[in-house]
């Protein structure tokens, strides 16, 4: 009785285990976290058994956690943004840790954070903050073994007055540096391994994330020179990192809600508005703008099959290759369901005519992989075009979203999977050619 309990409780475990949604993972991106979780098991295992414990460094360990946690806690009601680079700020105590301490400190210092903002925040899957985690305990390890290398050969242990301060903090901020150049890298890696297609321009260099990296950076070299002329000190920076990182939440949150959560492009109604300013914006400066409708062929087939779960993958996949294929100014946005909209600036109906064609043709070799009874199959699917071209028989935005409707409603009835061209002025309704593509 007892063995076949055991048998039974150890299946059951193994059922869950397998469900983990770590391994739905493409097997590159897999095999990328998992080395990255070994090599931080490595280094924290090696930084350990070349250092010794001391009770000054403890106490100091456990001050900038304790203000850390109490920054999380005063954070706590600004919700965490999902499905992005979250950026929290907890460098403004992780530095001081890779500066003051050895570097065994530093990678350890990210998992009691870690754990705690897991716990009180409850984002995001257990394996995204496992492989943050090690990505930002390997990145202040490094700052650690820069700085400490920086400090032996010229001599900046401590801030003192004079020449040797500023050498100091230029030591602090080279270290900070590579703890950014680590971590960007590490997390650019996994984004590019789980979509090919992503572009990191905009997820990590461009004006917004980047001066939100400059204000943590300075701050946490403020607190570290605060810390390390005397960690009684670090308390003054308490409230205002706290205040800070409620900011850069707020800041985060409030661009994610221009966005489509599952899709990550634009929702309908912020499409609607830049799709109008743009349309406004062609019109005073008399340049060509067109608008074409995206509808997956036969989606709720993919649900009936295959579950919401895979059908939201697909939707997913597509609306990542459809950002990677178009151009950084034209405005995509999820019009509805299944439903895309994208308004090309500067661009005429025969333009228009091939980027969708070429937009058809590539989305339509994008695979997703899911699982079908115990197997991993790869799904894919087709998508129809309309597309309208701005002409003044339709000035506006609802006039020309009925004028593509119209020919993505005609490139459905002509079997799917291809674009249909509204016709300029009186003209008929036109399936634009075929062509082979590459
Ligand atoms: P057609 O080729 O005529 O467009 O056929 P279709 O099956 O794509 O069109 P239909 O309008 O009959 O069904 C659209 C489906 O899209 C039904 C709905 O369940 C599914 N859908 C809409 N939004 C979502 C979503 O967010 N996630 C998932 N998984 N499915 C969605
Ligand atoms: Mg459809
Ligand atoms: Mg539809």
């Amino acid at each position: 009785m007892r063995l076949a309990d055991g048998i039974r409780g150890i299946t059951a475990s193994m059922r869950l285990w397998r469900r983990w949604p770590i391994w739905s993972l493409r097997p590159a991106l897999l095999i990328y976290i998992l080395a990255v979780l070994a090599a931080y098991a490595l280094a924290l295992a090696a930084a350990w058994t070349h250092t010794q414990l001391h009770a000054s460094s403890l106490a100091v360990f456990a001050a900038l956690l304790a203000v850390g946690a109490g920054s999380i806690e005063l954070g706590r009601l600004v919700r965490e943004p999902q499905g992005t680079l979250v950026k929290d700020l907890f460098s403004v105590w992780y530095l001081p840790v890779a500066v003051l301490l050895p570097p065994a400190y530093a990678l350890t210092a990210a998992i009691p954070l870690q754990i705690l903002s897991q716990w009180r925040m409850h984002s995001g899957h257990a394996y995204r903050r496992a492989f943050s985690t090690a990505a930002v305990g390997l990145g202040f390890g490094a700052a650690s073994l820069t700085f400490h290398i920086l400090a032996a050969h010229g001599g900046t242990a401590h801030p003192s007055a004079g020449t040797p301060a500023a050498a100091w903090v230029g030591a602090v901020i080279v270290a900070g540096t590579v703890r950014w150049m680590i971590n960007v890298g590490a997390i650019a890696g996994a984004i590019k391994l789980s979509d090919p297609s992503a572009r990191l321009r905009g997820i990590a260099f461009t004006r917004e994330p980047l001066s939100i990296d400059i204000i943590e950076l300075t701050v946490a070299v403020m607190v570290t020179t605060l810390t390390a002329l005397n960690p009684v000190l670090m308390a003054l920076a308490l409230p205002s990192a706290a205040a800070l990182r409620r900011t850069a939440l707020h800041a985060q949150l409030s661009s994610q809600a221009r966005k489509d959560a599952k899709t990550g492009l634009l929702n309908a109604g912020t499409w609607q508005h830049e799709a109008a300013a743009e349309l406004a914006r062609a019109a005073r400066t008399r340049t060509p703008a067109a608008l074409a409708m995206l509808d997956i062929d036969h989606f709720k087939q993919v649900n009936d099959s295959y579950g919401h779960p895979a059908g939201d993958a697909v939707l997913a996949a597509l609306s990542a290759a459809m950002s990677g294929l178009l151009r950084e100014y034209d405005i995509t946005g999820r019009y509805g369901g299944e439903e895309f909209a994208i308004l090309l600036p500067h661009t005429d109906a025969s333009q228009a005519g091939e980027i969708a064609e070429r937009l058809r043709h590539k989305l339509a070799q994008i695979t997703t992989l899911t699982d079908c009874g115990g197997d991993s199959i790869e799904l894919s699917v087709t998508v129809s075009i309309g597309v309208a071209a701005v002409d003044p028989a339709r000035p506006d935005l609802d006039e020309l979203v009925a004028a593509a409707d119209a020919a993505l409603y005609c490139a459905k009835r002509a079997g799917r999977d291809r674009v249909c061209l509204s016709p300029q002025g009186s003209g008929e309704l036109k399936l634009s050619q075929r062509e082979p593509m590459r």
